[in-house]
C-alpha cells in the first residue's frame, strides 16, 4: 500500500517557550529571540524564546522536586507503567501531528519521519517493560547475614538531543531515563523544537505528572551549558556531535555527574565481490541518502573490492541521480533539504575539500536546481584516493558518500578500522567466514551484516572510541540511570565490640 502524504496542516505556536513543571513558560518579549525555519522553504515558521540560566534553573528546580517529593519514583510500577502506556498511545494519536511538524522543521521526509514516530511510541512500551522487571540480589554466603542489593532512580537527568531526528532521538533520551523513576530537563536542538514542544505537550495530555520531564529551549552554550553546569542534576545523557560531548563530559565532570554520549560516526560500509550486489546497492544507497544523510549512522565510507569497484560505483551514481528530490511532507519523496543554511554550505564545501585532496566527484557536490527555494543539494558521491583524505575522516552529515577501493579482506578491516569513530559498520557478503572475520575484528559498537540499520531495542546501541561513552539499550540503560544500593541486616544478632567499655 502506498502511503499518502499529509494534506491537512496543524497549528503552529507564534512563540516556542519552555515547558516547566507542566506549564508553558508565558511567551515574552525578553530574552534572545531565534528564527525557526521551514528548510524546504526558507519561510520562518516561528520564533523561539531563549531559556536563560535562570529559566534553566526553575526547570531543574521542577525536576527536582518531582523526584524528591513527587510520586513519580515512588509510585507502584503498575501504576507508572501505565502512565507510560498511555504516552504510547497519546503518541500513537497524534502521530500525524508530529510528523507534520517534525517535517516542516527538519526538513526530513515524511516516510522516514513516519516510522520514527512509531519507533518513538515503542520506546516508551518497551522501557516500561524493563523498568517494569527491575530485580536485586541477595547474598547470604556471610554466615548470619542477610545483604540485599536494591537499584534505585539515580535522580534529575539533563537530556540533551540534536536536531537531525528530533523525536527518534530525544524520545530514546527520555524513555530510557523516567521509567526507572528518574526525572528530566530536556533540551532539543535550538533548530529544531517544533515536534519537542508538541512531544512534551502530549506527555502531560497521557497523565504525566508535572515536573518529570521539563522542557527547555535554547542554544547549546547558554540553555545547554546552563543545564549541564547545574549543580542540581544527577547525570547527563547526551546525544549529538563529538566535540560539542567533549565540552559536556569536561563540564559535568567538573560537578562529578555520570554522562552516556551518543556521538558522532564514519562508518564503514563493506561490500565485498561475495556480495550480492543487488542487495548490497539498496542498502549502500540507503544507509547513505536516508534521512537526507543526516544520521550518525550512516554508511558514509564505501569500501568496494577492486574487482567489482567499477561496475558496483557506476551503478550506485545512476541510481543517486534518480533519487526524488523534493517536498518533506510528501509521501514519496526520497531526499529532503538539509536542516539548516550553514549546514548545507558546510556539506557543500566538502566537494572541494574532496577536489583538493585528489578525490574524483563522481556526481552531485551542488544545490539541486530544480528547487527554487530551500536547502537542498544533489546525492553527492565521491571516490578518494586513500583513507586519509578529510572526506574519509571526517563526519560529514549529509547526503555525502565517499568511495574507497580495497583487494583483501585485511585491508578492508585495516581501512575500516582506521577511524577515530566507532559506531556502527556495514558488511555485505555472502561468505560466512568473511562476515564473521568482518563481526570479530572491527570495532565498532553494531555491526549490521547483508542488512541496512537493523535497530533492535534488546541490544546495546553506541560507538566505540569517538562515538561515545556507555550504551542505550534495556541493561546499559538501566545501569546509567539506576543506582546500587547494598542493605546488610545480621540475623542472629551481632557480637559487638565494645569501645571502652571495659
Ligand atoms: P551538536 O553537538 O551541535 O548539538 C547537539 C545538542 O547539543 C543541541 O541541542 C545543542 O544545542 C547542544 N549543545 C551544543 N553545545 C552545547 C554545550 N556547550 N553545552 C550543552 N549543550 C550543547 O550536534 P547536532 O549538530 O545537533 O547533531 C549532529 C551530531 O549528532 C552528529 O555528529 C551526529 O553524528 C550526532 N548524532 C549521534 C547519534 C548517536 O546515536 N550516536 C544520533 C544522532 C546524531
Amino acid at each position: 500500500m502506498t502511503e499518502l502524504a499529509i494534506t491537512r496542516s496543524f497549528p503552529i505556536v507564534p512563540q516556542v517557550t519552555s515547558l516547566i513543571d507542566g506549564k508553558h513558560v508565558a511567551p515574552r518579549a525578553t530574552g534572545e529571540e531565534i528564527e525557526i525555519v521551514n528548510p524546504a522553504t526558507e519561510a520562518v515558521l516561528t520564533r523561539l524564546r531563549e531559556a536563560d540560566a535562570e529559566e534553566v534553573d526553575t526547570a531543574v528546580r521542577s525536576a527536582r522536586r518531582a523526584f524528591d517529593q513527587g510520586p513519580w519514583p515512588r509510585m507502584d510500577i503498575n501504576d507508572r507503567k501505565d502512565i507510560l502506556y498511555s504516552i504510547r498511545d497519546h503518541l500513537r494519536k497524534h502521530s500525524e501531528e508530529l510528523a507534520y511538524l517534525e517535517c516542516l522543521n527538519t526538513g526530513l521526509p515524511l516516510q522516514s519521519v513516519r516510522g520514527h514516530v512509531a519507533r518513538m511510541a515503542r520506546n516508551f512500551e518497551f522501557f516500561a517493560e524493563v523498568a517494569s522487571n527491575v530485580h536485586g540480589e541477595t547474598y547470604t554466603q556471610t554466615a548470619g547475614f542477610l545483604t540485599y542489593v536494591t537499584r534505585e532512580p539515580k535522580g534529575v537527568a539533563g537530556c540533551i538531543a540534536p536536531w537531525n531526528a528530533p523525536l527518534a532521538l530525544a524520545s530514546m533520551r527520555v524513555a530510557t531515563c523516567i521509567p526507572f523513576g528518574n526525572t528530566c530537563v530536556l533540551k532539543p536542538s535550538e533548530y529544531t523544537p517544533l515536534s519537542m514542544l508538541r512531544m512534551v505537550e502530549i506527555f502531560h495530555e497521557a497523565g504525566l505528572p508535572p515536573g518529570v520531564v521539563n522542557l527547555v529551549n535554547g542554544r547549546g552554550a547558554v540553555t545547554g551549558n546552563a543545564l549541564v553546569a547545574h549543580p542540581g542534576i544527577d547525570m547527563v545523557g547526551f546525544t549529538g556531535g563529538t566535540v560539542t560531548g567533549r565540552a559536556i563530559a569536561a563540564a559535568a565532570g567538573r560537578n562529578l555527574k555520570p554522562v552516556a554520549l551518543e556521538l558522532g560516526g564514519k562508518s564503514a560500509n563493506i561490500i565485498f565481490e561475495s556480495a550480492n550486489l543487488e542487495q548490497a546497492l539498496d542498502g549502500a544507497l540507503d544507509s547513505i541518502y536516508r534521512n537526507n544523510g543526516q544520521q550518525c549512522l550512516a554508511g558514509s565510507r564505501i569500501l568496494v573490492q577492486r574487482s567489482i569497484a567499477k561496475r558496483f560505483i557506476e551503478a550506485f551514481v545512476e541510481r543517486a541521480r534518480r533519487i526524488r528530490i523534493g517536498d518533506p511532507l510528501q509521501a514519496d519523496t526520497e531526499l529532503g533539504p538539509l536542516a539548516f543554511r550553514q549546514h548545507m554550505e558546510r556539506v557543500l564545501s566538502f566537494a572541494e575539500v574532496a577536489r583538493s585532496d585528489g578525490a574524483k566527484l563522481l556526481t552531485g557536490g551542488k544545490r539541486a536546481a530544480a528547487q527554487p527555494r530551500g536547502w537542498f543539494i544533489e546525492p553527492t558521491a565521491v571516490l578518494a584516493a586513500d583513507n586519509d583524505a578529510r572526506v574519509c575522516r571526517e563526519e560529514i552529515f549529509g547526503p555525502f558518500a565517499t568511495f574507497l577501493e580495497f583487494d583483501t579482506l585485511d585491508e578492508a578491516i585495516t581501512i575500516a578500522n582506521a577511524s577515530n569513530f566507532g559506531l556502527v559498520n556495514y558488511v555485505w557478503s555472502q561468505d560466512l567466514n568473511v562476515a564473521m572475520r568482518c563481526s570479530r575484528d572491527i570495532r565498532a559498537g553494531t555491526v549490521w551484516i547483508n542488512t541496512p540499520m537493523m535497530r533492535e531495542l534488546r541490544a546495546p546501541f553506541g560507538g566505540y572510541k569517538e562515538s561515545g561513552i556507555g550504551r542505550d539499550g534495556p541493561q546499559a540503560s538501566l545501569e546509567f540511570f539506576t543506582e546500587l544500593k547494598a542493605t546488610i541486616i545480621p540475623i542472629d544478632g551481632v557480637k559487638m565490640h565494645r569501645f571502652g567499655a571495659s
